[in-house]
């Protein structure tokens, strides 16, 4: 087990790295993902654990390095498949006091208020004695999720190609029926072999006819002879 949970004494945190390790509640990984792909996801499948080391700078800056680990359902967009997303992303935050330097060099509009985190990249300020790296590494979550989850995703294939699923067509109907896209290029093929037939077919009438005319010659100076 680690020293810290998520929620750390900033007084706590020295210059040499110390581990925190704490759980995302479900409900509140639920609300951050079920709306970032529509009504395909995603869905809590599992815990969601964050750990990681923390320390401090000479200058006053506290480093987080960090790692989410979490199952995420969801369904993929193009054959509604579902599918279990597992998932372990680093992030690493500077998270300063809010009278520190650096918070002093983000925009005060962007500061939301008493506890609430700077929704800046990377850096994170905080108010009164307590880092509470949460909100942080849930916002990592939201921002690594793709908002177009695919099959390819989970390494699989979408229903339509996979065999082993068996529908939407079983191999009978496969075979019976021609992908509609198809049918402007068979239609072409036929008519292109219809055309090479008549022409072989002109071709022998032709050689059919100088033969016959050839004959004729030939009998017309037979009789000319006689
Ligand atoms: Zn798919």
């Amino acid at each position: 087990m680690s020293d810290f949970s998520l929620i750390i004494r900033f007084d706590d945190i020295k210059s040499t790295p110390r581990a925190f390790e704490g759980e995302l509640k479900e409900e509140l990984v639920a609300e951050a993902v079920d709306h970032l792909a529509g009504k395909c996801g995603y869905f809590p499948a599992g815990k969601t654990i964050v750990s990681g080391d923390i320390y401090v700078t000479a200058s006053g800056e506290a480093i987080a390095q960090g790692t989410i680990k979490t199952s995420l359902k969801f369904k993929c967009v193009s054959c509604g498949k579902s599918h279990v997303l597992p998932l372990e992303i680093e992030d690493n935050l500077i998270i300063v006091p809010k009278n520190h330097d650096l918070a002093a060099d983000l925009d005060d509009a962007d500061l939301i208020g008493e506890g609430m985190w700077e929704d800046q990249p990377d850096v994170y300020t905080f108010s009164g004695h307590e880092v509470d790296l949460t909100t942080p590494f849930r916002e990592t979550l939201i921002v690594n999720l793709s908002a177009y989850p695919r099959c390819e995703d989970v390494q699989s294939e979408c229903q339509k190609v996979t065999k082993e699923i068996g529908t939407p067509f079983d191999d009978d109907d496969q075979k019976e029926k021609v992908d509609p896209r198809w049918a402007p290029l068979l239609a072409l093929k036929k008519e292109l072999m219809d055309q090479e037939n008549d022409q072989e077919n002109d071709q022998e009438n032709a050689q059919d006819e100088s033969f016959s005319k050839e004959t004729k010659e030939k009998d017309a100076k037979k009789s000319k002879k006689h």
